[in-house]
């Protein structure tokens, strides 16, 4: 599960050929799911929209791995400090930052200012996973 396009997540199905790929020939499709159904139920998946991210448990036990592996990949918030899969990278300072953490400490609601270096950032531009930006 890398990053591709910045986006941190397969869909639901992409996730099910992965298993069937790297699964004995006994491990079925079915088995696959109830194994992806399960890992979601246990955090270490999140599943939004039809797509699966890491959750929030994958993403604390595997951050050494991961950063080891995909250091290039990896962008962690600067509020937090947690890898920031779903967020913003602000393109005037490089720093990214959950959109959870955004929201918190910004004064606006839907404020596209960098807490960081305060300059206003596209917001289609700079986003992060699955961000999806209310209407
Ligand atoms: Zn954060
Ligand atoms: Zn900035």
């Amino acid at each position: 599960m890398t990053n591709e396009n910045n986006s941190f997540s397969i869909t639901y199905h992409e996730a099910l050929r992965k298993a069937n790929e790297v699964g004995v020939s006994t491990f079925k499709a079915k088995e696959a799911q109830k194994s992806l159904e399960k890992f979601a139920k246990e955090q270490w998946l999140e599943s939004d929209k039809g797509r699966f991210l890491l959750g929030n448990r994958a993403l604390c036990e595997l951050r050494v791995y991961l950063l080891d592996f995909y250091p290039e990949e990896i962008l962690d918030c600067y509020v937090c400090n947690n890898i920031a899969t779903k967020g913003f990278i602000c393109g005037y300072c490089g720093k990214a930052i959950h959109t959870f953490c955004h929201t918190e400490l910004s004064n606006e609601k839907n404020s596209s200012v960098c807490l960081n270096c305060n300059k206003d950032y596209d917001p289609t531009d700079s986003v992060i996973g699955l961000v999806v930006s209310s209407p």
